[in-house]
């Protein structure tokens, strides 16, 4: 990876997540990204040009914490995050993955992973001027062009065992955190809760897909 492509991937990464992506913790009022979210993204964008690496766990008994630094490589570069979790009455691996968690999460803050779609939730940087633009700011999202031709695969609707389509295969992708090897749907069995994750790229989406959004949408409204 020369540098010319770390900066457009690092561009990429940074780039705001699909509405209702940032979660709220029940227990503290702080707005957060689901880890899952932030390795999804890496992996769509990096491919396999990403890593981590676990540089120091340090499981403190009698002071009752975990610490844990994690690398992460984008090609060559890399970037260190670190974390405390105090041990609770979860048990120590709990404590060691929630601090392993937040170091990822850490690292990844060095690139501005997920600041677009926190800025609004923090009052400290995000009320800052200087970081105002990330308030406005609009990501060059790629919208993806459906064809209404598109040719059949050999995949099969998982439901209805129907062959699906090129645009179906590509529509699936649109789905944040979807396990397209799992999940193969057809339009018409796409469970709604799927369907609604289609809501950024309504406007690209082929008449059967956009019915189905407006009525999942519908669904949801009269719940
Ligand atoms: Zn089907």
């Amino acid at each position: 990876m020369d540098i010319d492509r770390y900066h457009e991937v690092t561009n990429r990464l940074k780039e705001k997540f699909p509405p209702g992506t940032v979660r709220k913790r029940d227990d503290q009022s702080r707005a957060y990204i689901p880890n899952q979210v932030y390795t999804d993204r890496l992996e769509r964008v990096l491919q396999g040009e990403w890593s981590k690496e676990i540089k120091e766990l340090e499981i403190n008994v009698p002071n009752q914490y975990v610490k844990a630094i994690v690398r992460v490589y984008i090609g060559p570069y890399y970037r260190d995050g670190s974390a405390v979790a105090s041990i609770t009455k979860q048990g120590i691996e709990n404590a060691e993955a929630r601090a392993k968690s937040a170091a990822f999460v850490d690292a990844l803050d060095t690139w501005e992973l997920g600041w677009t779609d926190l800025a609004p939730y923090n009052e400290d940087w995000g009320k800052n001027p200087a970081l105002a633009y990330l308030l406005d700011y609009e990501p060059n999202v790629e919208v993806p062009s459906f064809s209404s031709m598109s040719t059949t695969t050999d995949h099969r609707c998982i439901f209805c065992q129907r062959f699906l389509t090129e645009d179906d295969i590509n529509i699936l992708k649109q789905i944040p955190n979807f396990n397209i090897q799992k999940m193969k749907y057809c339009a018409d069995d796409l469970p709604d809760a799927f369907v609604r994750k289609l809501e950024p790229v309504a406007n690209a989406l082929p008449e059967n897909y956009k019915k189905r959004l407006l009525e999942a949408l519908d669904k949801k409204r009269k719940v």
